[in-house]
């Protein structure tokens, strides 16, 4: 990426435009590398007739014809992957093996959007009443939009655009302002792959222009994911907006590790799902529940693979984990650590005295808490860093109910040999995604992505069957034809 300015891409070109404009870090290296245009109501406006224009005729291609171009578009994406994994390692830090994976994932939601036909056949019932026959099937809402985070510049983007498009919508997409360029590539490939220019368009921002994306009266649908407060206040304003809303939020994810763990399994997990990317995922562990009195053997292990983790920036090919996202961010979770510290937290591992967390790049080194409590501000709040929480609990129930009482939801875990024991953590524990002997349970393409209460407002979870629900609204017919036994009655109808 070399521009200076970052513009948006609208109705299949790149659009320059507006006196408000934001800055782009590196994060790695600390310094502002471009600007980024913010997008206005002209700007919105400008983007939302484009995608009602194209749809128009997007809508009815045939379904073979838009899985065509959902096959190239997937094929355009796989030969420009490193367009997009330097975008996102430039603007956001993440280092390359993990840019690369997040990539891969989106990806994956591309090829499962191809088997649309499949995903979208409707529902036929024969004779429901003497001469009557009833089917249903569903059809694209229009122009849908997504407001993206800055964690996943290219992932969350396309858990939404490929299945949005393939449901025959146009798309206008609203990237986090710290990460737009990966965003723009996804845009200009749609086109690049035969999707009509306009169908899919990007308008740069920040809440001014999700403002504008929610007032707009010909947005039927949002996608939101981001932080819980802005979750909620988005699913709020959508909504009495009369728009449909799915609203993804933050997370505080625990595993839970039982005596019969396998321990290399345990220390490995934890220190992959809690450091990699920094601890900027929603789904990273963040806080790990030891069951009973073992715990001081995992803990010794997981502060060895500690001290292996190559800190470094997306240029270094050996680094494991890059900077966090901002200044300002490397601020909060410093002070976090702080406060647990002087609530009487026992620091293992403290990144706040890395050595890379003396540079001017955002980075903040891996960190490990013992001695926990539910009362501290690093428990309480999501931290959205390079730092594993610990906490203790006497057994499996005790374990269950401490995570429950969070009011975070995304995912959990849990680690053991035991069948019965795992069997009875997924059936109560209250989270939208669990994994056993799986630290980060993100679900495949073809299921859906998704949390429960402080995680998730509104009731579809993304991608997967019920993404294409998400962007379709059905239509049930029931259909009669001359001369198959039809008669006038004034009664309410009944099918006997
Ligand atoms: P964020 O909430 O600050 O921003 C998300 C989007 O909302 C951005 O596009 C931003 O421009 C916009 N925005 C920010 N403040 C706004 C406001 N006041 N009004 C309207 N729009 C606003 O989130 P972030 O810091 O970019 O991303 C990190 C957060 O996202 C974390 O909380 C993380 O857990 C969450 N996240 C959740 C999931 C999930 O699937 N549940 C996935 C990825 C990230």
């Amino acid at each position: 990426m070399s521009q200076d300015l970052v513009g948006h891409y609208i109705g299949g070109r790149s659009v320059v435009e507006g006196d408000r404009r934001g800055q782009v870090f590196n994060p790695a290296l600390g310094e502002v590398v471009r600007e980024v245009c913010f997008a206005d109501a002209d700007i919105v406006g400008a983007a939302v007739d484009a995608a009602e224009s194209a749809q128009s005729g997007w809508g009815e291609e045939s379904l073979a014809r838009r899985q065509r171009v959902m096959f190239s578009y997937r094929d355009i994406l796989q030969n420009n992957s490193r367009r997009i994994v330097d975008a996102i390692g430039e603007e956001h830090g993440k280092v390359s093996g993990d840019a690369a994976g997040e990539f891969a994932r989106g990806l994956e939601v591309v090829e499962f959007a191809c088997s649309l036909p499949q995903v979208l056949k409707g529902q036929y019932s024969e004779s429901v009443s003497r001469g009557v026959d009833a089917y249903s099937v569903r059809f694209p809402l229009g122009v849908v939009a997504g407001i993206t985070p800055f964690n996943f510049p290219a992932m969350v983007p396309l858990w939404m655009a490929p299945i949005a498009l393939a449901a025959g919508n146009g798309f206008v997409l609203k990237p986090s302002e710290k990460v737009p360029s990966a965003a723009l590539v996804l845009a200009e490939l749609f086109v690049e792959a035969g999707g009509p220019p306009g169908l899919f368009n990007v308008v740069q921002g920040d809440q001014e222009a999700v403002g504008e994306i929610l007032a707009h009266p010909k947005i039927k649908a949002v996608s939101f994911v981001g932080s819980t407060a802005v979750a909620r206040s988005i699913y709020e304003r959508g909504t009495q907006a009369g728009k449909r809303v799915q609203a993804l939020g933050g997370a505080k994810n625990h595993m839970v590790v039982l005596p019969d763990a396998d321990p290399d399994l345990v220390s490995d997990s934890a220190v992959a799902a809690a450091f990699g990317s920094s601890g900027e995922r929603c789904m990273a562990i963040s806080v790990m529940v030891i069951v009973g009195e073992h715990g001081d053997d995992y803990l010794d292990a997981i502060a060895a693979k500690m001290e292996n983790v190559r800190v470094g920036s997306a240029l270094d090919a050996r680094a494991e984990m890059g900077p966090l996202i901002t200044a300002a961010h490397r601020e909060r979770v410093g002070s976090l650590v702080g406060q647990a510290e002087s609530m009487g937290a026992k620091i293992l591992v403290d990144g706040r005295n890395h050595p890379m967390a003396q540079g001017p790049g955002f980075f903040f080194g891996p960190t490990l808490i013992d001695g926990v409590t539910s009362e501290m501000e690093a428990y309480k709040q999501e931290i959205f860093g390079p730092v594993l929480l610990v906490m203790r609990a006497a057994d499996l129930t005790d374990a269950i109910e401490l995570v429950n009482r969070n009011p975070y939801a995304n995912g959990a875990a849990i680690f053991t040999e035991s069948g019965g024991a795992a069997r009875r953590f997924v059936r109560s524990i209250d989270s939208g995604m669990v994994g056993v002997n799986v630290p980060i349970p993100v679900p495949v393409a073809y299921h859906s992505f998704g949390g429960f209460k402080n995680s998730l407002f509104g009731d579809t979870h993304v991608h997967g069957e019920e993404g294409f629900r998400f962007y379709t609204r059905a239509k049930a017919i029931t259909q009669r034809w001359a001369g198959e036994g039809s008669t006038a009655t004034l009664h309410f109808v009944t099918n006997n």
